[in-house]
């Protein structure tokens, strides 16, 4: 016997089967299959022998310290089993009915009834059990049992028909959840999380006074189907309902958002409808601006692409699709030769040669910067061990340092055990460390950066100048060497008044003994320019496009 669990929610789990097995008047309790362990009993059991909940049945029953052997909890099949027996807890002879169910959370479990044999009509039969599941099925069908609106498959099928009749009408599913519901059942409970929840579905009722045209989906989750004239009515309709929700005398705020998809197609199935608007409220999360949000296929196509690309970065790096390119740095003063950026391309069997801002954003938000950094700062210790073999004065090579790496603090100890395998002098090795990962946490990061500069590392700010506090900032930290941000220097070269900031920067940074390098150089007068202020090096166009290791020895030495 199965009774379908996968729409009763845990904390109702309980609550169901109360309402159920507490009306007979037997004494019901449920075993786990694994542990034989009581894990429920309703009340006519606590009644009668207390709470017995963790004991093993064969303790309890059969007083025994291990599983019986004709037991039959461990070996039941589909069909009732009818067991009766002498119970010294009970003193007298009890039938025991066994009857196999799923209990939550995917356990096996089994209903045992206990009724003593001499007390006639106290029996739980099997069709009494079937009437239970039945119940059980039925009450659930169609309602969420926390708060009694329409569930979702309800509201799929009542929407799916109201859209499908009504061609001459226009339909928007508007999902929408609590911000950081989870917090709330954390810190407040998770009944004071239920009533937030039954709060919702009464403002719900009120709203569309009773129209039935909505339901929980599950947990935090509900839906609504309407139909409108304008979006600026299904807006209005949301601030309607977010005025209710938020008219409560709760301890904390209730603040919801809003995914809205315009079923336009209509042969979009209603789930997928639900799952687009749902979208659409993710795009919004942790926007503080923003309650609401329209589907947009944009968003889907940008998702499906992260989607292929997640599921395609491990192996990528494995059969080595990562590819380490050099861009030449040049001394400004006499044009030689003084380093080289280290920068990745991904060459996908497929989709051919990806840029790194396609990817290294999403790498640095799933945490894969950790690996394919590693990987890159690998291949250029390998670079540099290649050159000193051949007998060249290698040129030091500077590596991207992302945020992860310095979150995660086995950054200092990674590279140590690089220039161990490849037995190299930290001198090699230029680390860039961009601009904004100073304003978050300066004293941390201060902290691992006098570690590595303490080791021999050379350590450069890159993108100095995209931020707000660029001057403030090298006041602030330890390092050796500035990279002024394209941008910056792009935007501030095109003015006079420009021109002067830039000046002064370069002036202010030599001062504190920094070097200058620019990047992103791609013109004659920019190089002249440059040259005019003091600048020490340049990167950019102008002089070479990121290559890979075989064109670098080739050209640039
Ligand atoms: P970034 O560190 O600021 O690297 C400089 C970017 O500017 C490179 O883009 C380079 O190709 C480009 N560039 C250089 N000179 C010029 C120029 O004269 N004109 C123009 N328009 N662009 C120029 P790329 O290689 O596409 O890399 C983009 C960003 O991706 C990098 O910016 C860096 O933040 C990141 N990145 C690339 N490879 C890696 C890597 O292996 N690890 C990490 N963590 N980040 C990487
Ligand atoms: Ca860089
Ligand atoms: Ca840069």
């Amino acid at each position: 016997m199965s009774i379908n669990m996968e729409e009763i929610y845990n904390l109702q789990f309980h609550k169901v089967i109360d309402s159920i097995l507490n009306t007979v008047k037997e004494i019901a309790v449920i075993i786990d299959i694994d542990s034989f362990e009581i894990i429920y009993q309703n009340s006519k059991a606590y009644e009668v022998m207390g709470n017995r909940i963790g004991q093993t049945c064969h303790d309890l029953l059969c007083l025994n310290d291990v599983p019986c052997i004709e037991c039959p909890v461990g070996l039941m099949g589909d069909t009732t089993v009818v067991r009766e027996k002498y119970v010294e807890l009970f003193d007298t002879n009890i039938r025991l009915t066994y009857n196999k169910i799923d209990w939550y959370d995917s356990k096996k479990a089994l209903l045992a009834t206990i009724k003593g044999v001499n007390k006639a009509n106290e029996d739980i039969s099997t069709a009494a059990i079937q009437r239970v599941t039945a119940k059980l099925e039925e009450t659930y069908k169609e309602k969420d049992p926390l708060t009694g609106l329409p569930n979702y498959s309800k509201f799929y099928s009542d929407a799916e028909t109201v859209i499908r009749n009504n061609p001459d009408k226009d339909y928007a599913i508007v999902v929408f959840d609590i911000e950081r519901f989870k917090s709330i059942n954390d810190i407040y409970g998770m009944l004071e999380g239920d009533e937030a929840i039954k709060h919702i579905a009464q403002c719900l009722e009120k709203c569309f006074e009773g129209k039935k045209n909505y339901s929980r989906m599950h947990s935090d989750i509900f839906a609504y189907y309407i139909d409108y004239k304008n979006k600026g009515q299904i807006i209005k309709g949301i601030e309607k309902l977010r005025k209710l929700i938020n008219a409560n005398s709760f301890d904390f705020d209730i603040n919801t958002t809003y995914g809205i998809y315009l079923a336009t197609e209509r042969n979009v199935p209603i789930n997928l409808m639900c799952d687009r608007a749902s979208l659409a409220c993710k795009t919004i999360k942790g926007n503080i601006m923003k309650f609401c949000a329209f589907y947009d296929e944009q968003y889907r196509e940008d998702m499906l692409k992260i989607n292929s690309i997640e599921k395609d970065m491990y192996k990528a790096l494995e059969n080595h699709e990562f590819k380490m390119y050099l861009q030449p740095k040049y001394t400004l003063s006499d044009g030689l030769l003084c380093g080289a950026e280290v920068l990745c391309r991904w060459f996908h069997p497929q989709k051919g040669m990806i840029p790194p801002n396609d990817f290294i954003p999403l790498f640095e938000r799933n945490g894969f910067i950790l690996r394919l950094d590693e990987y890159m700062w690998e291949e250029a210790c390998k670079t540099i061990r290649g050159w000193l073999d051949e007998g060249r004065k290698p040129v030091p090579l500077s590596v991207n340092i992302s945020r992860y790496h310095i979150k995660h603090n086995d950054l200092e100890l990674v590279l140590l055990k690089l220039l161990k395998k490849y037995d190299l002098s930290p001198e090699y090795l230029t680390l860039e460390i961009t601009e904004s990962l100073f304003l978050d946490k300066p004293e941390e990061l201060n902290r691992v950066l006098v570690k590595l500069q303490n080791h021999g590392f050379k350590l450069e700010v890159d993108d100095f100048g995209a931020g707000f506090s660029s001057l403030n900032l090298i006041r602030n930290i330890t390092v050796d060497t500035i990279k002024m941000d394209k941008e910056f220097l792009d935007n501030e070269i095109a003015s006079e008044k420009g021109k002067i900031v830039v000046n002064h920067t370069i002036d202010m940074a030599k001062d504190l003994n920094l070097l200058v390098v620019a990047e992103g150089v791609e013109t004659e007068e920019q190089v002249e320019f440059l040259k005019q202020s003091n600048c020490d090096i340049a990167q950019g166009f102008f002089y070479a496009k990121p290559m890979p290791l075989e064109a670098f020895n080739e050209t640039c030495f």
